[in-house]
């Protein structure tokens, strides 16, 4: 298990996916680049998202606020006071770690039990102490705490603040939700496991207005609709998902859940970690904004002639655990002539490249003909990749490493019959059709 995700790190640096970040300078501590494939991975799950969530409804409107907001916000949003984790220092080699997780990756069931993860020692820990999760920074000039600004940890209180600027400007009616993607910053004690968690991360949120009293209902048809994307869409197996309710609820929810993947290893519990959050945040949010800034933020129904503070469910994702946990589930080996064969079953609607075109030998103008093809798919959009270097196998290798679906080769018979080969990186099958033919052919099965 722990192997795996070795594997993927040097998978994803081998292929281009994701790279340590300040590598040349010994890397920054959990934070990462992704590479050529991974930025185009990434893209098309986030992409995937915002077509589920804001392009496929008539009732959630997409925004993208600044990651810098008013510091009135974090004491508002709570973050302030409470966005804060136990933090331990083992005694003998000075290593810090937040103690859920510490327990969780050391199957201890107390700080007595717990051996350090860093030198071996056991139970030789500082007493706890809260430690606030958010970046600072200081906003103009002057360097003094009046000028404190915060790197947003989530992008939800984005979306809470300009409730009422996207209800009145797109004309929505309760319910009706607020869809966002951006980056997020958490100065995280015990990061680490790759991408899984780092200190700069993406997040997708989408925030759903409702009348009090419909909201345990919307949260059971989200919890729903959500856990239903992970399979659907991102092509995750469904045993390696499920669904965990909180037992400890935050202080602004009142029901909440995730949706977990199987990643193995030391991540979350025994190997399941969160993707995904839901949770009933009741009017706590608004409540509290129009508290700090002394502004109404009700929602004005005229038909009924009611006005009130709207409940909030929301849904919030990240795009790299759910990046990390499509590579994790695509990740295969198998044994080809003897070989091993590692190979990337991304689903071909979300696999960076979706098509390798190769001219079987650098002769009898082959080379001229995949280069047309090649452009043709670009042209149409599908992003191809032209291969001529090497054994064809090879090419065909760094392609199933690659997550490319499919691989066309252009051989004798294309040049006489107008035919292509085209490969399946799954099942290694190859057919051969009509060079006309390939824009359909990829169309239907990239859908
Ligand atoms: P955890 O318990 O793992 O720290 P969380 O419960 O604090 O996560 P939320 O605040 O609910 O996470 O954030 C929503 C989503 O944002 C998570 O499901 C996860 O996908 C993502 N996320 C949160 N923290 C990180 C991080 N440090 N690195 C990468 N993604 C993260």
């Amino acid at each position: 298990d722990n192997d795996l995700m070795e594997k993927l790190v040097s998978l994803s640096k081998r292929r281009g996916y994701v790279f340590q970040s300040s590598e040349i300078y010994g890397g920054t501590g959990s934070v990462w680049d992704y590479g050529p494939l991974g930025v185009e991975l990434k893209r098309n799950v986030k992409d995937a998202w915002w077509r589920a969530m804001v392009h496929e409804r008539d009732d959630i409107e997409g925004l993208d606020a600044a990651i810098l907001m008013h510091p009135k916000v974090w004491e508002a949003s709570g973050h302030v006071e409470n966005f804060t984790d136990p933090l331990v220092e083992c005694r003998n080699c000075h290593r810090r770690f937040r103690v859920d997780i510490l327990l969780a990756e050391t199957g201890a069931a107390e700080m007595e039990a717990a051996r350090c993860p860093s030198c071996g020692k056991t139970g030789e820990w500082t007493e706890p102490r809260s430690f606030n999760l958010m970046f600072k920074t200081f906003m103009g000039p002057a360097e003094d705490s009046a000028n404190v600004v915060y790197l947003r940890p989530e992008t939800a209180q984005g979306i809470y603040v300009n409730f009422l600027n996207v209800q009145q400007s797109a004309r929505q009616k309760i319910p009706f939700g607020i869809a966002q993607i951006g980056k997020a910053f958490r100065n995280e004690i015990t990061p680490g496991n790759f991408t899984f968690r780092t200190r700069e991360f993406e997040q997708m949120e989408m925030q759903f207005f409702v009348k009090p009293g419909s909201d345990e209902a919307f949260f059971e048809q989200w919890r729903e609709a959500r856990f239903k994307w992970h399979t659907d869409v991102l092509g995750l197996s469904p045993d390696r998902l499920r669904y965990h309710p909180h037992e400890k609820l935050a202080h602004y929810a009142s029901a909440a859940g995730d949706v977990e993947f199987y990643f193995g290893g030391t991540i979350g519990d025994g190997g399941w970690g969160e993707i995904e959050g839901i949770h009933n945040r009741t009017d706590f949010d608004l409540k509290r904004h129009q508290e700090y800034s002394g502004k109404r933020l009700e929602y004005i129904d005229p038909a009924a002639g009611e006005r009130y503070i709207p409940y909030i469910i929301e849904t919030s994702v990240g795009a790299d655990r759910a990046t990390l946990a499509v590579l994790a589930n695509a990740y295969r080996e198998d044994v080809v002539d003897g070989e091993t064969r590692v190979v990337l079953s991304i689903k071909p609607s979300l696999a960076p490249l979706k098509c390798g075109v190769f001219p079987l030998v650098k002769k009898d103008g082959m080379p001229d003909r995949a280069t047309q093809i090649h452009e043709d798919l670009r042209r149409r959009g599908i992003p191809s990749f032209y291969d001529e270097a090497g054994a064809i196998g090879r090419r065909y290798r760094r392609q199933d490493e690659a997550g490319t679906p499919f691989c066309i080769t252009v051989d004798g018979e294309t040049m006489e019959q107008g035919t292509v080969t085209i490969r399946d990186r799954d099942t290694m099958e190859q057919s051969r059709i009509a060079q006309d033919q390939i824009p359909a052919f990829l169309a239907e099965r990239l859908a």
